[in-house]
């Protein structure tokens, strides 16, 4: 049977947009089925996130074109964490001699680029139900239908936590410092927004499970209260511009990322594949790595190889699998270590972060691997 397209794509987000838009340069024909379609009619809420995202994404981005101008994409030149009994470890981008440790991009912006070089895309199909393809790449998210219509496991453990993200203005500039508190088993983020010279933070605050309705429904006042305690007041008064949204927490991966249903061809890639916790910030970029490694693999292909070939699928999913595992095996340690209660472990993990700050060699190498570099 010849098939319309060559790639279904199953899930607008940021992963199936960026894949549709690499596939669409190698001339692959694509359907691009954005929104599942029980939900198709409902106009999605504008996300009050900003992502970390490292420079091998922002390369991948600017690649397709689809990198938000400098308002949106904020330069990060300093990074601080701070643990709970004195630790510290601090980054900076003219130490390690780059132009930026990470950029704090405006997640609607971001959506917003990739939708419209979508839609002047010749290449690209936007549909409204699954059709039939030579392959399909789910990129559904974390609570894909399709994986599991495709009977694969997902294997999660979920974190006592939920993540909850917001938007503050700051009395004093951020100076393009992203911030980092732990605290009690939480974990409070502040990423620096709105370009360099600007008074917006995103937030992200890691919470205990028990704590997370009522911070949600107490009042913005009391809200940012809090947060002005945990930063120490660093950025003076902080005010609440944005609704707070909730996430669950949890740790996930697909046992299988490739694979025939019905004869037809399959892969999972981004959040559908897997999730980590977001204290790093590398979810996404996870996603896009995936992309960009999917797009190389079938780019590469002998010409007589059709996109379903099960050697190039797997090929892509062991050179995943084998990243994906070891940044989650780190961020679930890291998330335990400041989560357990007792002196010894205080002093351990602030001991810890003070010897890491002082490793030279090794701190060096843990920052770029997660810039991608
Ligand atoms: C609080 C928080 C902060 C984070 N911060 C960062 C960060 O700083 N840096 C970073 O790299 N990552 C971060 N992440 C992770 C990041 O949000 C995810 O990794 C990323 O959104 C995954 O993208 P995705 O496209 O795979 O999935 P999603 O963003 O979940 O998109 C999936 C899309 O598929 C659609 N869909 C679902 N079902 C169907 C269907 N049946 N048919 C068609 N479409 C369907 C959905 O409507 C949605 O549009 C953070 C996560 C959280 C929770």
């Amino acid at each position: 049977m010849t098939q319309h397209f060559d790639i279904c794509i199953r899930g607008g987000g940021i992963v199936g947009h960026t894949l549709a838009l690499l596939l669409a340069r190698d001339r692959l024909r694509v359907g691009l089925l954005a929104q599942a379609p029980a939900t198709a009619s409902t106009a999605p809420t504008p996300d009050v996130r900003a992502y970390a995202l490292n420079a091998k994404s922002r390369a991948l981005l600017e690649s397709v074109r689809c990198w938000p101008e400098a308002q949106h994409a904020t330069d990060v030149l300093d990074m601080q964490i701070k643990g709970d009994d004195g630790g510290a470890i601090t980054f900076s981008a003219s130490e390690l001699k780059v132009p930026a440790l990470t950029w704090i991009v405006d997640v609607p912006a971001l959506e917003n680029k990739l939708r419209d070089a979508v839609r002047f895309q010749p290449q690209i199909e936007l549909i409204d139900a699954p059709q039939p393809a030579t392959l399909t790449v789910v990129c559904e998210g974390k609570a894909s239908l399709t994986r599991e219509e495709f009977g694969v496991d997902f294997h999660v453990t979920r974190y006592p936590q939920h993540a909850i993200a917001a938007r503050l203005s700051c009395e004093k500039p951020h100076q393009q410092v992203a911030r980092q508190w732990f605290s009690q088993g939480e974990i409070l983020a502040f990423l620096p927004m709105d370009g360099a010279q600007g008074n917006t933070l995103g937030i992200v605050w890691s919470v205990l499970n028990a704590r997370t309705e009522n911070l949600l429904a107490e009042s913005a006042d009391d809200f940012c209260e809090q947060l002005m305690t945990l930063s120490e007041g660093c950025l003076g008064k902080l005010c609440l511009i944005s609704e707070r949204r909730a996430w669950a927490l949890q740790s996930a991966q697909a046992s299988r990322w490739v694979g025939t249903s019905n004869g037809q061809a399959w892969a999972l890639a981004g959040d559908a594949a897997h999730n980590v916790h977001p204290l790093a910030g590398q979810g996404l970029n996870l996603g896009l790595g995936d992309v960009e490694e999917l797009a190389s693999v079938l780019h590469d292909r002998a010409f007589w190889r059709p996109v379903s070939d099960a050697r190039l699928l797997r090929r892509y999913e062991r050179a995943r699998k084998t990243e994906i595992a070891s940044i989650d095996t780190a961020m679930t340690a890291l998330q335990q270590l400041f989560s357990r209660d007792g002196n010894i472990w205080q002093t351990l993990r602030n001991w810890g972060m003070n010897g890491f700050e002082h490793s030279g060699m090794a701190k060096q190498w843990a920052a770029r691997q997660a810039m991608g570099i």
